[in-house]
């Protein structure tokens, strides 16, 4: 599923322009000295970068490069991006994955959890403690 959402991501990225999608500007904080000032600005994509003119924050919309980079996507964003979400239960893995924790004795991270099968690793003293309970 990965690799067939990054490819499709990045299909969409190749069809716009070398410049960038237009973004209006959502926040800008002024940096620098007095006569040596500039603008961070931060875009509605959640990208930033500096300008030195000053800019009209909920007006502008500036072209982003940034836009044009495609960046890895993490699974969460996949899934969200293919309407998945719904059909991963994260809530009930963490519950799945805290009961085995407990079970075990062993912290929550020693617990995998994948398609529904869960592998617990354990270190040579929690071994002992379990084999000889
Ligand atoms: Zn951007």
């Amino acid at each position: 599923m990965a690799p067939i959402a990054l490819g499709q991501g990045f299909e969409y990225y190749s069809f716009m322009s070398k410049r960038g999608p237009k973004r209006l500007v959502t926040e800008a904080v002024r940096i620098g000295e007095y006569g040596n000032t500039s603008w961070h600005l931060v875009l509605e994509c959640g990208h930033s970068f500096e300008s030195k003119r000053k800019p009209k924050i909920g007006e502008d919309k500036l072209c982003c490069k940034e836009c044009l980079i495609p960046k890895p996507k993490t699974l969460m964003q996949v899934f969200q991006d293919d309407g998945m979400l719904e059909e991963v239960d994260v809530m009930g893995e963490l519950k799945t994955r805290a009961t085995l924790a407990s079970h075990f004795k062993v912290s929550m991270d020693q617990v995998e959890l994948v398609g529904g099968t869960a592998t617990v690793f354990l270190d040579a003293q929690q071994v002992r403690r379990i084999t000889t309970d």
